[in-house]
Formats: C-alpha cells, structure tokens, sequence
C-alpha cells in the first residue's frame, strides 16, 4: 500500500478517511504579525490553543485527514503546524510550492537559467527539497505542490511558478494543487500549461473549481482527467451553498463524482481582517468553518440526490488516488 508524507509521517493512502482536501490551519504574513500583530490580534499561545479546539471538533465530526496547501506566500511555518498536531489526532497533508497572483518573489527574480546569476530554476530545487528531503530543520516533508493561476492569467512571475511547480511534478510524482478562479475560468489556462509540462492531470486538482456553476467550463477540466476542488463551502460570497449543492449533484449525476474533491478553503485564523478576524468571519461568512461540510453540506447533497458511495468517493477514494504515488 502506497503511503503519503504528513505533519506526523508517512500514513498508509488507504488509512486517509475522510479528508477534506482544502483547509488551512492558518493564513498569515509573517511580517504583518511581526510588526503589527503582537500584543493586538496575534497571541501565539492563544491561537495554538484555539487551533487545538477547532482541529479536534473537525476530528470529533469524523474527517481523519485534512489537506493544507498553505506555502510561501500565505504564512507556511510548519514548527507551529508541528506543536498544534501533536495535541490532536489528525493527519495533516503539508505542501510546498508559492502563493502568488501576479508576481513572482524577489527571491526568485535574479536566479535561474539565463538570469543574473545563471543557475537551474532554485524553485525546482527548493520545491524539491521540501518533499524528498523535508521542509527546514523540521523533518517534515511536503506531499503535493501549490500554485496559483488567478484572473490575471499567465503573467511572467505566475507562469515561472506554474512551470516550476509542474516540472517539481514531473521528478517527484507529488500531485499538484493550483489555486485558480471560477468566475475569470482560469482552471483552462493551468490545464493547458500543465498538459504542455508533461503533468499527469489525474494528479491535478483545480482548487476553487466550484466557485463556478458553469456546467461545460466544468466538465472540460474534469475531461482533461483533473479533479475538481468544490473547495470553499461556506464563502456565499463566491458561490453560495444551493447554488454550489446544485451544481455537484448535476456533476455527480452526469458521471463525474470520481473527480470531485470536497473542502471549505478555511482556517483557524486567517490575518485579513486583523483585529476584526472574528466579527468580520461571522458577517459575512458565518459559515466558512471546519465542521460545515459534516454538518450542512452533506445532509443537502443527500437531499439533492447524491448518494452515499458518490460522497464516499470524493471525501475518501478520490484523495486516496490523487496521493497514492506509483513507486512510494
Ligand atoms: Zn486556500
């Protein structure tokens, strides 16, 4: 049996479980809690506690697995991850890669092949060493890559990123997780540049997929062999949760529940909002929290006519597969 890489070790694909394939355990930049978060909205020791209490009521619901494809960019610090895991008894899926919309880190802008300093892509390398070897002095390796395809499509920075990201793919046989947008259907311009690389699509998820209702735009990701994210359940702002309901259950009809993956995109703490983190969540998302899916979500699918083994297989089988590496 195939294993995959989390916070605690290698864990047996087929002992995953329920897993939801899209939450963070925090959003932050490190410098905006550096500078401006200490002593206001940001209390180490008060976030690891209340990220125990919120992990362990996801566990209590039944999910066994989370998926977090929180990188470089959005706040990766996995000693933290690390201290908060081992208090509960989750497994967490931990990625590398880079969250970047439109431009690439300066840390990346003067190396690489035909650059200043004339050397192989380092994202390939960096990425790379994140998942043979570990990630820091942690001991903790990453299972899959992150990237970002936004509205603004393939800008320079974005398409560096991407191609880096599918080569990382291509010698490690990590699967990939790319951040697109629903309504710009940027999910096309990542399936396009992927198949180009030599990724295996079946290896692929396009996260925020199900911020669209558009049944065609759907159908032609999920035909390349992709997996579709219906990835962000509880933002009504994006795509409220009849109109998201809908739209999987019309998919799962149609034959496509085995590339279809569940998830809310949420977090423990996400530094947005800063010091109106909680009023502002519990205005405008009041349910964009870790124990929806278990408690609203699937009742609605059932009663939208999704059946037991079609939810089994996107909560369970269908993250089996995505990790189950050929070799590992
Ligand atoms: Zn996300």
């Amino acid at each position: 049996m195939p294993t995959v890489e989390t916070v605690k070790g290698p864990v047996e694909v087929g002992d995953l479980g329920p897993t939801l394939m899209h939450e963070h355990v925090f959003v932050l930049s490190t410098e905006h809690v550096q500078n401006y978060g200490d002593g206001s909205w940001w209390d180490e020791e008060a976030r690891v506690a209340d990220a125990v209490t919120k992990l362990s009521a996801l566990r209590a619901k039944g999910i066994t697995t989370i998926v977090d494809p929180t990188v470089w960019g959005i706040g990766r610090y996995i000693p933290r991850i690390q201290r908060i895991n081992e208090q509960v008894d989750l497994n967490i899926i931990v990625a590398t890669g880079l969250y970047a919309y439109e431009e690439l880190p300066h840390q990346y802008a003067y190396r690489g092949p035909g650059l200043l300093l004339d050397v192989p892509e380092p994202m390939v390398t960096d990425f790379g060493r994140d998942i043979v070897d570990g990630i820091g002095s942690t001991g903790v390796k990453a299972a899959f890559l992150k990237c970002c395809v936004e509205a603004y499509g393939l800008t320079p920075g974005v398409e560096r990123i991407a191609r880096a990201v599918a080569r990382t793919h291509v010698e490690t046989g990590a699967p990939i997780t790319v951040h697109t947008s629903g309504p710009a259907e940027s999910g096309r311009l990542a399936v396009d540049l992927f198949s180009k690389e030599g990724v295996d699509l079946t290896k692929v998820v396009i996260g925020h997929a199900g911020d669209s209702n558009n049944l065609d735009y759907l159908m032609e990701l999920a035909d390349s062999g992709a997996t579709l994210g219906m990835d962000r359940f509880g933002l009504d702002i994006f795509n409220p949760t009849a109109e998201r309901v809908r739209t999987i259950a019309a998919l799962a009809t149609s034959g496509y529940a085995d590339r279809m993956v569940l998830s809310h995109d949420s977090s423990c703490f996400i530094d947005y909002f800063g010091a109106a983190h909680d009023a502002a969540r519990s205005a405008a998302a009041p349910n964009w929290h870790y124990e929806y899916i278990s408690d609203d979500v699937l009742p609605a699918l059932r009663e939208a006519g999704v059946t037991e083994a079609q939810i089994d297989q996107m909560l369970v089988e269908n993250p089996r597969r995505y990790f189950a590496r050929t070799g590992s």
